[in-house]
């Protein structure tokens, strides 16, 4: 059976009529519902823990992507596993939250209820975190040819097709066509792109002279941004920096240079000239998830929901937007916003009981960082600015520490150790899931 609460007002914005809060709170615990178990979705759930509400949290996945070690999945470092805990592992130390797997397929925000592929659920506060898909900017060849890094099964989507293609090398007879089967050509100068081209280079450079000795050629990677300069977000002399750490590891990169096109081993460029290259990964941007549409309220124009200083749409008083899908004061698409905002919903959902008018929510910036290649990072953090060796340490250091378990900081940390002093990533595997053939 669906929990469904047994007082619903349609239209109303709370379940509550004219009784009292004392009252209200006596009678029946409110329903929270929270779309999206992902930074901001799971860090509210944990929030509500200590107010008198009943949270369900529903997730299309059973687990949590720590999302900055996603590339680490692709590029054979870290292993699924190791990024991923269950969603129900992680609240079962919260009493009054229960997860549900569903795919949620859109909102009836009148009648207060969440249509799911498994039935519809009621709701008295309605929290939507669902988070981004890829942006492949309406470029069908993008669609059909270039792999996505934006999920775990992508991840390792990449990690297959990685290993396929130097697998086919191996077989390949004319040169030619062994060298466009070793060129990788990664898409986006953000941070995933950045960080994912760091790491494959070192991948194919310590993986191919040792598995396959007999080669005879060198993997090439590429890394294309259509902007000036890769990492916009951070200041230009450490994105600068790291375009030099990423090109002493032997990475080209190509900035001012556009996509066009992708055919079957070659890539297009706005400029009319082209690579050719048998794997092509596309990490050139996010939209927010197409949830929002379901509203029926005007997007921003990547899709994300506008929302009050108290992070609500204006029309529909009790369902809050946080996360990649909120548009809040130009806040980028990033954990810790998401993660920030999680934390204001549980105490404004807690005002909000009590009849109080929500603070509106304040932004604190932390700052920002990205890993670029084996011992080099660079960190933006107030007015501090690390590179190199000391930014690795800061990047590894933080996000150790911000890892959801014991064995999680662990096991990663034991790989990153093996990685830096051996250079071998441990999961250099080419192995897909099989689901058993529903029957007829
Ligand atoms: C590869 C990668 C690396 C990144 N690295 C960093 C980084 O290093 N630092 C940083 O700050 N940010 C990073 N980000 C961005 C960061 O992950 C996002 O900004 C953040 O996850 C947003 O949090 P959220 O809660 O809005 O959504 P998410 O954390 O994405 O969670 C959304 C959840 O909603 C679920 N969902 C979506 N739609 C539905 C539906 N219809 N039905 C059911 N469930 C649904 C998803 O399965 C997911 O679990 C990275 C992103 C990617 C893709």
């Amino acid at each position: 059976m669906l929990p469904d609460p047994a007082v619903q007002k349609a239209g109303a914005a709370t379940p509550y009529g004219d009784l009292g809060p004392v009252e209200r709170m006596a009678r029946r615990r409110p329903q929270v519902l929270i779309v999206g178990a992902g930074w901001g979705g799971l860090t509210l759930a944990r929030r509500l823990r200590s107010v008198p509400v009943d949270v369900e949290l529903i997730d299309r996945n059973n687990y949590r992507v720590f999302s900055p070690f996603v590339y680490q999945v692709a590029a054979g470092m870290l292993s699924p596993g190791d990024v991923a805990p269950p969603v129900r592992k992680l609240i079962r130390s919260v009493s009054n939250a229960s997860f549900l797997k569903a795919e949620v397929t859109g909102i009836d925000a009148q009648n207060c209820r969440v249509l799911t592929d498994h039935g519809s659920l009621s709701y008295d506060y309605l929290v939507l975190a669902p988070g981004s898909v890829t942006n492949d900017l309406g470029n069908a060849t993008v669609r059909e040819r270039a792999y996505s890094l934006k999920t775990l099964p992508d991840a390792l989507g990449i990690r297959n097709a990685v290993m396929d293609a130097l697998e086919r090398a191996r077989w390949a007879e004319d040169p030619q066509q062994r060298s466009v089967l070793s060129t990788f050509v990664i898409v986006g100068g953000g941070p995933v792109g950045v960080e994912y081209a760091g790491a494959v280079i070192d991948l194919l450079r310590a993986v191919l002279p040792k598995d396959f000795r007999d080669a005879g050629h060198e993997a090439k990677v590429v890394l294309l941004e259509a902007g000036p300069r890769i990492l916009p977000l951070f200041d230009e002399p450490l994105a600068a920096s790291a375009a030099r750490s990423l090109r002493k590891l032997g990475v080209e990169v190509r900035t001012g240079t556009a996509l066009k096109a992708i055919d079957q081993d070659m890539v297009e460029l706005a400029d009319g000239s082209r690579i050719e290259a048998g794997t092509v990964i596309w990490a050139a941007g996010v939209k927010a998830s197409p949830l929002g549409g379901t509203l029926g309220v005007p997007l921003t124009s990547q899709g994300r929901v506008p929302v009050t200083s108290t992070l609500r749409v204006k029309s529909l008083p009790n369902v809050f937007i946080i996360g990649d899908l909120a548009a809040h004061a130009d806040l980028p698409m990033l954990a810790r916003p998401a993660i920030e905002e999680g934390e204001y919903v549980a105490k404004a959902i807690h005002s909000m009981m009590l009849d109080r008018e929500p603070e509106p929510f304040v932004y604190k910036d932390p700052g920002i960082m990205a890993i670029v290649g084996r011992g080099s990072g660079i960190a933006q953090i107030g007015p501090f600015r690390l590179r190199g060796f000391i930014g690795w340490l800061f990047w590894l250091t933080y996000h150790i520490l911000i890892l959801d378990t014991i064995r999680a900081r662990f096991t990663a940390l034991i790989n990153w150790a093996a990685l830096f002093l051996f250079r071998e990533p441990p999961l250099r595997l080419d192995v897909s899931a099989k689901r058993r053939q529903a029957p007829d």
